[in-house]
């Protein structure tokens, strides 16, 4: 039989860089050949060659309803019939805006753009329009899409400067990004004592889905909070990942349950509040937002952003999921999940620890969970490799790289996940 997904990957590789759209699609960290959806409904797709796949990755996690819910793709269905994109607002900007802040009230506005790589840079720009401070703390792991001041690692040392990760980054542009190691106390101490007047922002993914599923434990967000308020700079929470994915209250609502009263300043959102769509938002409080034109000095702007089939596709979606039992069930489908391949690679004999929040999971070929980026990857590569090529045999479709988060979607049954979980068993015998 033809290959068609190896056909389509020399096709593509001949007329787009690498064959991808985005990097991670080209199976370069994992190896052989990309699979080319077809088409998807519920937890499935079909690749070229017509062979079906249990999903967990719903785009990345956008897909929290699973692929082609009916409510969905109504509403994008009519939408689409009064017209693609104006230029000028609509009525449906305003529905998705009050849908997000009531969900998250720690934003009391938010303006709506197109990808959370745009939506992370703005609120970058609006930080540091806000504070009149250039200087930004971010961590390594995190990832805050492809801005250029955010694509930095780690200086030579501790509260030192980055350096670019990327070709084509000026070394003047990455010199105001502090680049600190995750839950890392007296690291994030010594900088704020350094730098913290010159601070406008620190920015964090609270739960980071970009070093697969690393949790900053309460006592380090609790001291993010602490001294950003103390040194006058802004917490930035990029939720592009978590946001509506671990809660409806995204993740900050999950440290307010152990931190009385916390809240970010600015909350970065996409993904899920799109639907599958592009669509992504930034927000916080009104004083802060309203520095943002054309009210403040804070330029930014977007010819499709809120565009209309796209707030169509986010509002559906947030109203199934504001629905009651939607958290409870998909947090139950998601802990089976990882309790099955728990259970499974500890019968196994392999060296496996996993977490989860809502419908978002990560698990690691290592006997305890990572707390940073240098341990997650100390995590054994090639074997990660085996076990996704191993899966991928048998129609279960992971995340193609050992530092990626996993998404469970409400499509998912319980016989999806049992036989997630025999499929798995059958790997691990062989690692
Ligand atoms: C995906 C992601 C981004 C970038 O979003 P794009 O829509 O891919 O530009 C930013 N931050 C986090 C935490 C993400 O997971």
């Amino acid at each position: 039989m033809t290959d068609r997904n190896q056909e389509l990957f020399e096709r593509a590789a001949r007329v787009i860089p690498g064959g991808v759209n985005s990097p991670v699609r080209a199976f370069r960290a994992v190896g052989g050949t990309p699979r080319f959806v077809q088409r998807a409904q519920g937890a499935y797709f079909w690749d070229a060659n017509g062979k079906k796949y249990i999903d967990y990755i719903g785009s990345w996690g956008p897909m929290i309803l699973g692929h082609g819910n009916a409510a969905v793709l109504e509403a994008v269905q009519k939408a689409a019939l009064d017209g693609f994109s104006f230029g000028a607002p609509t009525e449906r900007e305003i529905e998705l805006a009050e849908a997000i802040l009531t969900h998250v009230p720690s934003m009391e506005m938010v303006r709506l753009v197109s990808s959370g790589t745009e939506a992370g840079m703005s609120a970058l720009r609006l930080a540091r329009g806000a504070t009149g401070r250039s200087k930004i703390i971010k961590f390594e792991g995190c990832y805050h899409g492809h801005a250029d001041a955010l694509l930095v690692k780690a200086g030579s040392g501790l509260a030192t400067f980055g350096n670019p990760t990327s070709a084509g980054v000026p070394p003047e542009v990455v010199q105001h990004t502090l680049v600190l190691e995750y839950n890392n106390i007296p690291q994030l101490e010594e900088a704020f004592a350094l730098h913290g007047k010159e601070l406008a922002c620190l920015m964090i993914e609270p739960i980071a889905g970009n070093m697969n599923f690393v949790r900053a434990s309460v006592p380090f967000m609790q001291r993010c909070r602490e001294l950003c308020t103390q040194y006058g700079a802004l917490l930035v929470f990029d939720e592009v990942m978590t946001g509506f994915r671990v809660a409806l209250g995204s993740a900050q609502s999950v440290y307010a349950k152990s931190i009385p009263g916390f809240k970010p300043d600015i909350t970065v959102l996409g993904k899920v509040i799109g639907g599958g769509m592009p669509l992504a938002a930034f927000g916080g409080p009104r004083a802060i937002m309203e520095q943002l034109a054309p009210t403040g000095p804070v330029y930014q702007a977007g010819t499709l952003s809120g565009n209309p089939v796209a707030t169509a596709c986010g509002l559906a979606t947030l109203k199934e999921i504001s629905k009651p039992g939607f958290w409870d069930a998909l947090s139950a489908r998601t802990r089976s999940l990882v309790d099955g391949l728990s259970a499974a690679a500890a019968h196994a004999g392999v060296p496996f620890s996993a977490d989860c929040q809502g419908g978002m999971f990560g698990f690691f070929l290592l006997p305890e969970l990572p707390h940073n980026y240098a341990k997650v990857m100390t995590s054994d590569s090639p074997r990660f490799n085996r076990l996704f090529h191993g899966l991928l045999d048998q129609g279960v479709y992971i995340a193609p790289a050992l530092y990626e988060a996993g998404f469970v979607s409400a499509a998912h049954s319980e016989t999806d996940i049992a036989e997630t979980v025999a499929a798995a068993a059958a790997v691990f015998k062989q690692l």
